[in-house]
């Protein structure tokens, strides 16, 4: 692959945590806004929503992290763990519908409660907004593994999530509609798996078409409207 950051536009990558390299063998942090893989993988997701149509919706994003540019959304409301704006996932302190778009990636893994957490993402956001959701690439292994304690070697994980966590979102929230989606980073190449969660068919349908329309892959779940 030889592209640039669909973030920042940089064209310097660097290795990873512990040193690591991509998949495929390149170099996967930006120098620039130091994305990884992930990141950019969720970024031409957004990107296919499309920005621009944000600027009247608020979002609330769990752990800050270059996926969405704060200066996209009316109101960009942040939990960051360890510090005062932390938010309990499984008890989120904020009113029903409180937010239009929730993103929520690499977090899901590491409470206690899941389901709960997934009640909660549900009840704060409104009726025509969204979840975003992403854990660790959950194609990985075959099944969800769940320890039964937060692993202290692996991360402070509840559990690793495999391909399964389609039906345990859809059967925590039966009303849902769920968008799976499977970008790739652009510059590595590197696949992933993500979750559009929302109760609105019209959302669904919308971001799944929108999605196809980037050459994203992208199929519905959930009850039809
Ligand atoms: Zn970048």
């Amino acid at each position: 692959m030889n592209a640039t950051c669909p973030i920042c536009g940089g064209a310097e990558f660097t290795t990873g945590p512990n040193g690591r390299l991509s998949p495929d063998g390149t170099l996967p942090r930006c120098t620039g806004c130091r994305s990884l893989e992930r990141h950019r993988a969720y970024r031409t997701v957004f990107d296919a929503l499309g920005p621009d149509r944000f600027g009247d919706r608020t979002v609330l994003q769990f752990s800050p992290d270059p996926v969405v540019e704060p200066t996209w959304f009316k109101a960009h409301d942040v939990s960051e763990y360890g510090t005062d704006t932390q938010l309990d996932l499984q008890a989120i302190d904020r009113p029903d519908a409180a937010v239009d778009i929730v993103v929520v990636n690499h977090v899901l893994e590491h409470v206690e409660d899941d389901e709960a957490a997934l009640r909660e993402l549900d009840r704060v956001v409104k009726d025509d907004g969204f979840v975003f959701l992403s854990v660790p690439d959950p194609a990985r292994i075959p099944a969800t593994r769940h320890y039964g304690r937060a692993r202290e070697d692996k991360h402070g994980h509840w559990r690793v999530y495999g391909p399964d966590i389609l039906t345990r979102i859809s059967a925590t929230l039966p009303h849902a509609k769920i968008v799976a989606i499977e970008p790739a980073d652009p510059v590595t190449g590197a696949p992933d798996r993500a979750y559009l969660i929302t109760r609105s068919g019209a959302v669904a349908d919308d971001a799944t078409a929108r999605l196809a329309a980037a050459g994203i892959g992208a199929s519905l779940h959930g009850r039809t409207a």
